[in-house]
């Protein structure tokens, strides 16, 4: 069974100026031990499928769909119910880790709240499971001591990576867990989460605007675009040989881990994603897009089978492909 299975999603942000659709009909699943990566630009929606996860969302937002954790509708829970599944079901890494802690609280009891609550355990216990937490994400056992000022960016983000792992969840998800940091130091995140992920056999959903990471860490890609996924399939060959126009722009951006050059917006792509109040019609890439021809600002192009296991949402893919069997992505 897949930890995770998202059906036909949909959040809408309400606010003054009107109705916000950040996202827009998007499937996800996610089995045990498998890391799914979820790219696009700033503004595509990335976030917002995280928050929905664990229903972070502001109230008043409208959500549609399913998101089964473990066999339970995330989307329909209780409270009560959802703020244990909160540590124990799914938890989150973001970016920031720095404005997410509580500076006047010694980081050992931040990290001990949650099990003392979740867990059942008592103080004592609790001091033994942070103490081995730590060295889980590897600071010493004695750092449980410090304050958060007394910690350098990477290691404030070891500690909100431990803090994800306290209850033993079955999803973690990590949200541009790395962007902050500078590449050294993203680097050495990036291996002890993917580390970390294989020795507890975790599912992940690993959100970055930089293809170049993602690619290091994932099983497969799901590239989403103006609030849907526009391509999914194995993370090397939607990498390496991407088909949807959007993909290739993205891919050809990000050609090396890390590189400080590339860290900005994909080159060569002119423009900006859309604004979710004002989506073009037919494919919402079409404007932007250096392949779009005449039926592309009219059709809105569903995901076609684009090869083994994957899928692309562009009507170049579908004659370029037609006649393929459809198979499960
Ligand atoms: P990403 O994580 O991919 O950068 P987000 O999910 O943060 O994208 O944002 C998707 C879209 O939703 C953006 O256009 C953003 O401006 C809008 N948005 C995000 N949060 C809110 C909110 N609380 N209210 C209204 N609009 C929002
Ligand atoms: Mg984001």
């Amino acid at each position: 069974m897949s930890v995770l299975e998202v059906k036909d999603l949909s959040v809408t942000y309400k606010t003054m100026a009107g109705d916000v659709p950040a996202v827009r009909g998007v499937d996800l699943r996610i089995d045990k031990g498998e890391v799914l990566g979820l790219a696009g630009e700033s503004g595509c929606g990335k976030s917002t499928i995280a928050g929905a996860l664990l229903r972070l969302h502001p109230s008043g937002t409208k959500i549609e769909g399913t998101a089964m954790l473990d066999g339970e509708d995330v989307l329909t829970m209780s409270p009560g119910r959802l703020r244990a599944v909160r540590w124990f079901g799914a938890s989150i890494v973001f970016q920031g880790a720095m404005h997410a802690m509580n500076p006047v609280k010694r980081i050992g009891e931040q990290l001990a709240e949650p099990i003392i609550v979740h867990k059942q355990a008592d103080e004592k216990q609790a001091k033994v499971r942070v103490g081995a937490l730590l060295e889980q994400v590897g600071l010493p056992a004695r750092r449980m001591e410090d304050y958060p000022h007394e910690l350098s960016g990477g290691q404030k983000q070891r500690v909100m990576i431990a803090m994800a792992l306290a209850c033993g969840p079955s999803l973690v998800i990590a949200d541009e867990p790395t962007t902050a940091l500078d590449v050294m130091v993203q680097a050495q995140v990036l291996k002890l989460l993917k580390e970390l992920q294989n020795d507890l056999g975790l599912a992940m959903l690993f959100i970055t605007h930089d293809l170049s990471v993602l690619v290091e860490v994932s099983d497969r890609l799901a590239i989403m675009y103006a609030g849907k996924i526009i391509e999914e399939g194995p993370a090397t060959s939607v990498f390496e040989d991407p088909q949807h126009p959007y993909t290739k722009a993205l891919a050809a951006a990000f050609p090396a881990i890390g590189d400080e050059r590339f860290r900005r917006a994909p080159s060569g792509l002119g423009g900006d994603p859309p604004d979710p109040m004002a989506i073009p019609s037919g494919c919402s890439f079409h404007p932007r897009c250096p392949s779009a021809f005449d039926d592309c600002s009219s059709v809105n192009p569903p995901l076609f089978v684009a090869g083994e296991g994957r899928r692309a949402a562009c009507l170049l893919v579908e004659g370029a492909h037609a006649g393929a069997k459809e198979t499960t992505a």
